[in-house]
């Protein structure tokens, strides 16, 4: 079977963006609006001659336990059924509760995690990525979806852990 890495972090971070840039095409569904992506959506990957399946989460409804309690949910849902986990946020903004609330359950896992610092659109935002070693899950990886910095590079590494 296919080996399965599971895309997690709160609205808004860039995981769909990152999907397609692991993919290398636009199939995920993209938003200014957070909230969009359906609950879980996998997509077929290809990478160094290596197929692997690439599960875009998001699809949270701010439930009874708010919002970081519905993406600890999705969080705890990747890391029993992935055989790695990235863990996604926004490195414009920095570690938020959310993200907190994500890393502590991710802290737990099984499976290897690999914590990207999306949005580095600018070598200079590298510096502030050093603040994200706080979560607990390593070193940061900086990349920007958007733009592909970096993103081969993390490629490499999502292959190496899967
Ligand atoms: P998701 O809710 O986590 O799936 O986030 P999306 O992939 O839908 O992206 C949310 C917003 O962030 C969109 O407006 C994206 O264009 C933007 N975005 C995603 N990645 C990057 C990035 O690397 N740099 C910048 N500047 N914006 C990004
Ligand atoms: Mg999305």
């Amino acid at each position: 079977p296919k080996p399965v890495l599971a895309v997690v972090g709160r609205p808004n971070v860039g995981k769909s963006t990152l999907v397609n840039r692991i993919l290398g095409r636009r199939e995920a569904v993209v938003q200014d609006t957070p909230g969009v992506t359906r609950d879980r959506v996998a997509y077929d990957a290809l990478w160094n001659g290596r197929k692997f399946t690439v599960l875009d989460t998001g699809g949270w409804e701010p439930s009874a336990d708010g919002l970081a309690g519905a993406v600890a949910a999705q969080a705890e849902y990747a890391m029993t059924h992935s055989d790695a986990v990235v863990v996604v946020v926004d490195a414009t903004v920095g570690a938020t509760a959310t993200d907190e609330a994500v890393s502590k359950v991710l802290r737990r896992s099984k499976v290897p995690v690999i914590l990207v610092a999306n949005k580095v659109d600018d070598d200079r935002l590298i510096a502030d990525t050093a603040s994200l070693w706080s979560l607990g899950l390593g070193e940061p990886f900086p990349v920007s979806a958007l733009h592909g910095r970096n993103s081969g590079d993390l490629l490499d590494a999502i292959l190496a852990a899967l």
